[in-house]
């Protein structure tokens, strides 16, 4: 494998548990708007179900498992005749009911995968299983960050938002790989209408990393079981942006080698990402699953999910997208994705080429349109009211009436009916 970044005989491997917040209406558990008020107060967007007092009862969000699926079609999972939530149980301050609602032996999607470009070539990231759960409130550490704070304040607002952990199999070889993975999961995501990139903590990591002795790594990157189980490993928390997943684990590689290098042993703990100072900080030993006291949920009936991958359409998806671009108009690689960059942008840009010559169509929905968004930092849906100006736009060049030059410089300011610009 050509991005192996390991010491002389050391493997990089790397493992994601990926948290996304699903986009509905309601919470996963309970009626509450999932939507942040603005300005609203801490504990406001809350209710007995989601604050966890005595006798409130779950219903369960079909809308989230909706969801789900489409995200289980769109990775190619199996999805099981019948899914069930458990308790998983812990102490925690932002979880109101001392366990979180997830599911554990019968999740929704198991054995998915997602294929990233890694130097250009593909390369497909096995998924082992994705669930649903709820999402605990949030912590505010007062006076700085977790290990200096001298009190911390708890916001349930954000408690039972629907998220989907997406767990993948051990399959990255460097910290690279892995924002390729996180970009191409947001982009898929993004295309199912079920996340919202732009939201705050929409998308939370845990990276796993460990050095294998290069010995148990074949010629063609496979890695035996046990090797990957006998190899201490640290998970790092509090990553979240695709950024900081790169940079956390550049900085948690460097650290691991070094320890190696002092001739020491790497602890199986859990670590926490610190943004701000770029290093990750020991905080505990790593948790094993039969500490949570996983049992079923008495209080939510198993669901019967074996027909709603028929029944539930997903639309399709970028890389198939990007291909027919290709092959229905002409586009080259480079046109393709920039038109493809989200669901928006590729539909406005059939919405034009229906209309007009495609590549007139794409030479100004990715150079001038995009050009322009990209400048003022913008999206697409946030001129979306705006674009029938632009296609009239297109329409007064194509027809001659308007030099091409003129219209890229003034845009529809020069317009007889005098819009502003897109
Ligand atoms: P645990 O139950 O201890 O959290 P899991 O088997 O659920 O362990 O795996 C959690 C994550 O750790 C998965 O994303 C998996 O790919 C990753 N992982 C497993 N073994 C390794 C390893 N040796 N190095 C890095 N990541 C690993
Ligand atoms: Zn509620
Ligand atoms: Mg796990």
């Amino acid at each position: 494998m050509s991005t192996q970044a390991a010491t002389a005989d050391r493997t990089v491997v790397i493992g994601l548990e990926v948290h996304v917040q699903l986009e509905t209406d309601t919470k996963i558990f309970c009626g509450c708007s999932t939507e942040p008020a603005e300005d609203e107060a801490p504990n406001t967007r809350t209710c007995p179900t989601c604050l966890g007092l005595p006798g409130a009862l779950p219903v369960l969000n079909e809308g989230a498992v909706e969801a789900a699926v489409k995200v289980g079609k769109a990775i190619d999972a199996d999805i099981p005749e019948t899914t069930t939530f458990h308790r998983k149980n812990y102490y925690y301050p932002d979880l109101p009911k001392n366990f979180q609602l997830t599911q554990y032996d019968a999740p929704i999607c198991a054995d998915g995968e997602l294929e990233i470009r890694v130097d250009g070539d593909p390369r497909t990231v096995g998924i082992t299983r994705a669930h649903l759960e709820e999402d605990p409130g949030s912590l505010q550490h007062a006076g700085g960050s977790i290990e200096s704070a001298t009190h911390t304040l708890v916001n349930y607002n954000r408690a039972g938002t629907p998220l989907m952990e997406i767990v993948t199999e051990p399959d990255f070889r460097s910290p690279a790989e892995t924002r390729a993975f996180l970009a191409k999961l947001e982009e898929v995501l993004e295309y199912l209408g079920v996340f919202d990139p732009g939201r705050d903590g929409s998308l939370r990591v845990d990276a796993n990393v460990s050095l294998v002795p290069a010995e148990h790594v074949d010629g063609d990157g496979t890695i035996d079981g046990d090797a990957l189980d006998d190899v201490n490993r640290a998970e790092v928390k509090n990553i979240s942006s695709h950024r900081g997943a790169e940079q956390a684990l550049a900085y948690e590689v460097t650290r691991q080698e070094n320890v190696l290098r002092r001739g020491r042993e790497i602890e199986q703990e859990t670590r926490h990402w610190d943004e701000d100072r770029g290093v990750t900080v020991g905080m505990r030993s790593k948790e094993a699953e039969k500490d949570y006291r996983y049992f079923r949920e008495g209080d939510l009936p198993a669901l019967e999910v074996a027909d709603w991958k028929d029944r539930i359409a997903i639309p399709e998806l970028p890389d198939a997208r990007r291909e027919r671009f290709r092959d229905e108009y002409g586009l080259d690689r480079e046109a393709a994705s920039k038109l493809t960059s989200t669901k928006a942008v590729a539909d406005f840009f059939e919405d034009v080429a229906s209309e007009f010559d495609p590549d007139l169509a794409a030479t100004w929905v990715a150079d001038n349109l995009l050009g322009e968004l990209n400048y003022r930092e913008m999206e697409i849906t946030d001129v979306e009211d705006r674009l029938d100006e632009f296609t009239r736009l297109i329409e007064l060049v194509a027809a001659d009436e308007l030099p091409t030059q003129k219209a890229e410089e003034g845009g529809p300011r020069e317009l007889p009916h005098g819009g502003e610009p897109p």
